[in-house]
């Protein structure tokens, strides 16, 4: 399931592309304040010789802090000139600024950290999800399972009620996404719209730039086994975990259809505790009854289910058959 080197280097490409665009589209665009306004390439050009100077200072150290600390009070009050300049030639200073598609990361991919290692951009890890989405063929299943393919005449009765009462609650689940931490677990029999949910819960949170990795429990469970009892997959194994950990949405499709042992219920909680503690969320689908739930798994697992978990329960018609 990790990406493949390929795939990194498709990212890095488009991202350079992307790059390549902006500085092209800037330079057009300073180009023709500038014939305009010659005054503010005159300042723009002072504003680029103190950087220099400020970038001399710093190299030679018997000039001290003192120094620097003058070019960069120097620096300061000619940005401030020419934001004045340009307010009163009627241009807003921030449309001199650089052009960047993601502001986070400046289209790079990385955000940089005074404390560890650059880590991955949001923009970064949506690129991620969505390649892997295509490769693995989850991209076409969105197709057909979105909010906007949703029918809700099939359903009547108490039936309807609690479907939409589901919907309802899913959307708010995604709408509140970034403010609180929840978890769903969707519990029912086959084609009662379990997967169907989850489905437009991951592409409603895909279009708006987060990161979800969908995966079958077996699949899951199968990767995370090959990967860890195989020295060659260490760095495969070092991928899927990177992705399921850090992830902003893990959806763990039919529960309970994976082989069951101590290395499945370890990983099961490990990956539910961990996900807890750095508060991402988790949406779980089983066809289980909940009794089975506790007999299958861990009593630790249960009470972090059922103590951290909305649980839906949904009924009905198959849906597989009518959508
Ligand atoms: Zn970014």
């Amino acid at each position: 399931m990790a990406l493949q080197n390929a795939s990194y280097e498709k990212i890095q490409e488009e991202y350079l592309r992307i790059r390549t665009e902006n500085d092209r589209l800037y330079d057009e665009r300073l180009k023709k304040v500038y014939a305009d306004h010659p005054e503010l390439k005159e300042m723009d050009d002072n504003i680029a010789d103190l950087l220099l100077k400020k970038a001399f200072c710093a190299l030679k150290s018997d000039e001290g802090p003192d120094a620097e600390r003058a070019v960069d009070e120097q620096v300061a009050a000619a940005h401030a000139k020419r934001d004045e300049a340009a307010r009163a030639a009627g241009v807003d200073p921030s449309y001199l600024n650089k052009i960047y598609t993601c502001p986070d990361c400046h289209d790079t991919g990385y955000i940089e950290s005074e404390s560890g290692p650059a880590r991955k951009c949001k923009c970064f890890r949506k690129r991620e999800s969505e390649l892997l989405l295509k490769d693995s063929g989850m991209a076409q299943m969105l197709e057909k399972n979105n909010f906007s393919v949703m029918r809700t005449d099939i359903f009547e009765g108490e039936t309807k009620e609690h479907f939409l009462k589901a919907v309802e609650f899913c959307k708010g689940f995604i709408n509140s996404f970034d403010t609180d931490y929840r978890n769903i677990m969707f519990c029912g029999t086959v084609g009662t719209g379990k997967s169907f949910l989850s489905s437009c819960i991951a592409d409603e949170l895909l279009s708006t730039y987060h990161s979800v990795v969908y995966m079958s429990a077996k699949t899951l469970f199968d990767s995370l086994a090959e990967a860890q009892f195989s020295d060659e997959k260490k760095p495969e194994a070092e991928a899927i975990r990177d992705r399921i950990y850090g992830c902003d949405l893990l959806i763990i499709d039919d529960l309970g259809t994976e082989m069951t042992n101590s290395f499945v219920g370890t990983e099961l909680f490990t990956i539910i505790n961990e996900r807890y503690n750095s508060r991402r969320s988790v949406i779980i689908s089983t066809n289980l009854e909940l009794s089975l739930l506790r007999d299958r798994y861990s009593d630790r697992i249960f009470s972090r289910l059922t103590g951290s978990y909305d649980i839906l329960k949904l009924s009905g018609p198959d849906l597989r058959s009518v959508l």
